[in-house]
Order: C-alpha cells, then structure tokens, then sequence
C-alpha cells in the first residue's frame, strides 16, 4: 500500500492537532470540519480500506470506537451524541486511503447524508 498524507501525520512529517495518541490509534481533528466537533481516529497500522480489514485488525477497528466514544465523552457530547462513519472507496466517498473513523458531534445532524 503506498503511504497516505495519515502515515506522515503518525510520523509527525507534518501536523495536525493530536486529541490522542497510544501505540495503536491516533486521533486529531479534521481539517475540513463538517460539524462543530469532527475529529479522526485512525489506526497506526495502515490499512487502505474497510475491504482490507484483517481477521487480526478486529480488535483494532473495535478499539478505534471505543476511542471514538471516550474521546466523545471527554468533549461532553457522548450523551447528547455523535456520529461514527468509515467511507469506503469512490462511491463511499473515501479520499484518504488508510483507514479512518470520522466522528461527528455538536449539533443534530442530518440523514440520511446525501
Ligand atoms: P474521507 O473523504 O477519506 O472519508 O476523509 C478524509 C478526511 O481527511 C477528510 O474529512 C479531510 O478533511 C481529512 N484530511 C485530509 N487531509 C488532511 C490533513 O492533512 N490533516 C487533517 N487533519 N485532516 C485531513
């Protein structure tokens, strides 16, 4: 897989505004906001697309929610809530391809999303 603009975020190649970070996952915020909280949260393991999510790369993919979720709390808008979505390839509207959780909060957001 060749490397993404994410991989030179992980590598700290260029910036971006680190929410959190361990060993397996990065979070930081969107560049292009969609709603008034929009952050990522990626897998350190580059991983195109949901189509090449591995058998071994479940427990990753479920931590990258739960990440999602704490990260949601900790910006007070867990309960009101938020949203998780993985786009997936052209049609899916996937531009950056290693995989990515865009988590959506701060105002009621609209569906279905076109
Ligand atoms: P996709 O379209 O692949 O689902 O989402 C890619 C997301 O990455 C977009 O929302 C875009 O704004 C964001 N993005 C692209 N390049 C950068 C960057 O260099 N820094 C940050 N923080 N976000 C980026």
């Amino acid at each position: 897989m060749s490397e993404t603009i994410f991989t030179k975020i992980i590598n700290k190649e260029i910036p971006a505004d680190i929410l959190f970070e361990d060993d397996q996952v990065l979070a930081f915020k969107d560049i292009n906001p969609q709603a008034p909280i929009h952050f990522l949260v990626i897998p350190k393991k580059p991983i195109a697309t949901t189509n090449e999510i591995a058998p071994e790369d479940d427990a990753v993919v479920g931590y990258m929610h739960r990440v999602a979720a704490k990260l949601c709390a900790d910006l007070g808008v867990a309960e009101q809530g938020f949203r998780t979505v993985m786009n997936c390839n052209p049609d899916g509207g996937q531009t950056v391809y290693h995989i990515h959780l865009h988590v959506l909060a701060g105002k009621p957001l609209g569906w279905p999303p076109y």
